[in-house]
């Protein structure tokens, strides 16, 4: 007998709750538009028809986190919340100090305010905005280390996320171990395309951290998706469980900020992770002035106990692979209409390539910008430019960022229908893509410009009438 098709596949949860999704006509979206100063930061929700801003707490939560929210033990200290919520970082991770803080950008700041000095210099595969803020906020300067092959948005190299373990050890070994506080790695990449990071590069790059004696720590937001992503893509990982991959990393690093809001599966939260005691007595200080008493860290107690069964939910074969699954069905769309997106796909979303999709747009017309605007006009989806608004006009070492627009997934939120009409609007932006103009900044931010920025159209160039 002929071996019979697999059945289809499907969203592996059924619907619980519903929420109404928004659908303002085009001449409303136009007025959002002008009214938000061109920067969809500045839109509300309910002008955006699909929600592509970020995964970053924008996820579904489960019964169980649900239900877990009701055991709330709200006592200032020692509530019953924390102690599951320590018990099952300490037990994924391996870190014994565990420092909750309500999101991530609240756990670098005590890692940063406590580690980076004027003069010292941070290296990262590539910073995240919140993280290079906090660098140079610090007086330090980051740079990014990321291969070669990460600056290429056509490589389909695995592992983009890797670090060029030579430029490390040139780096360090220039600098000296006291110009260098920290050696940071960003799993998954997100600055460059929710890229993973291999097993095989962190072990180097945690040798040449211990040979010149310098810790390393992981910005680890995104470590289940790149769990799975190096048991589909490294040799020898395909049969380990996520937590096991996940556990290979932890072990080569002296500690790690999180973003519950990302693999948490929560709405809110975060926490820091260190294996030094001091380090740790140190930082449990500035919690206490800045979050909150070492026993919720500017969290609600409940909201503990909602990460703590969001961590577990988040290594679930079945959840990654449908999480993953819909970021590459989205891919496959969008390829199938000819659109340029970063490759190979990442685990939390598509990254539009920018300088193939409006190639007549130079970097000072802000092309990124003027593509976001399109996809909201076209459908009313909002997504975020990730590129030389957000980066400033070059990295650190003088390299040109990528220039591109993400479409971040939310977990557990959108359903394949909604990803069909996502891929709709993108295409036909893309089929209009010669008709549409650049855009210039009309207030600049010192700080994290993109978050508050205002743009303006720029004009058509005014042509002779006949
Ligand atoms: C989201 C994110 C952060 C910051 O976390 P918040 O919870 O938004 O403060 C840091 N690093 C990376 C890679 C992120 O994606």
């Amino acid at each position: 007998m002929a071996p019979a098709e697999p059945l289809p596949e499907f969203e592996p949860y059924k619907v619980k709750v519903v929420e109404a999704i928004p659908t303002p006509t085009r001449a409303e979206r136009e007025a959002a538009l002008e009214r938000a100063g061109y920067n969809l930061f500045n839109l509300r929700s309910s002008e955006v028809t699909i929600d592509l801003l970020t995964d970053s707490g924008t996820g579904a939560m489960s019964d169980r986190q649900w239900a877990g929210l009701m055991l709330g033990d709200e006592s200032y200290a020692g509530s019953r919340n924390f102690e599951r919520f320590e018990h099952t970082i300490r037990e994924l991770t391996g870190f014994p100090h565990i420092l909750p803080t309500h999101q991530g950008r609240a756990a670098e700041n005590l890692l940063f305010s406590a580690l980076a000095r004027p003069g010292t210099v941070v290296p990262n595969n590539m910073h995240f905005d919140t993280t290079q803020a906090h660098v140079t906020r610090n007086g330090a300067r980051p740079v990014n280390l990321a291969i070669p092959e990460a600056y290429d948005p056509e490589s389909e190299h695995p592992f983009k996320g890797n670090m060029d373990v030579r430029a490390l050890d040139a780096l360090l070994r220039s600098e000296g171990r006291a110009k260098v506080p920290l050696v940071m790695m960003t799993i998954t990449n997100n600055t460059g395309g929710g890229q993973p990071v291999s097993v095989a590069n962190l072990r180097a790059v945690a040798r040449v951290c211990r040979r010149y004696r310098v810790p390393l720590y992981l910005d680890m937001c995104r470590w289940a998706e790149n769990a799975y992503l190096v048991r589909e893509r490294e040799p020898g990982q395909r049969h380990r469980p996520i937590a096991a991959i996940g556990r290979e990393f932890f072990d080569r690093a002296d500690g790690a900020t999180m973003s519950a809001k990302k693999d948490g599966l929560v709405n809110i939260g975060g926490f820091l992770a260190t294996r030094d005691p001091r380090l740790a007595e140190r930082l449990k200080e500035m919690l206490i002035l800045y979050e909150g008493f070492p026993t919720y860290g500017g969290l609600a107690r409940r909201d503990l106990e909602a990460v703590a069964i969001g961590l577990i939910e988040a290594t679930d074969p079945a959840y990654l692979a449908h999480r993953i699954g819909q970021v590459r069905e989205l891919g496959r769309r969008l390829e199938a209409r000819k659109v340029p997106f970063l490759r190979p796909v990442g685990g939390h979303g598509i990254y539009l390539d920018v300088r193939r999709f409006l190639p007549h747009l130079p970097t000072s017309e802000l092309p990124g910008q003027a593509l976001v605007v399109e996809l909201y006009r076209e459908g009313g989806v909002r997504t975020v430019e990730v590129g030389s608004i957000m980066f400033g006009e070059g990295t650190p070492e003088g390299r040109e960022p990528l220039e591109l627009v993400r479409l971040a997934i939310p977990r557990r939120v959108y359903t394949s229908s909604h990803l069909a009409y996502v891929a709709e609007v993108v295409a036909r932006v893309y089929e209009r893509r010669a008709s549409i103009r650049g855009m210039t900044m009309t207030h600049r931010p010192e700080r994290l410009p993109h978050f508050t920025a205002r743009f303006a159209p720029k004009r058509a160039p005014r042509r002779a009438r006949q």
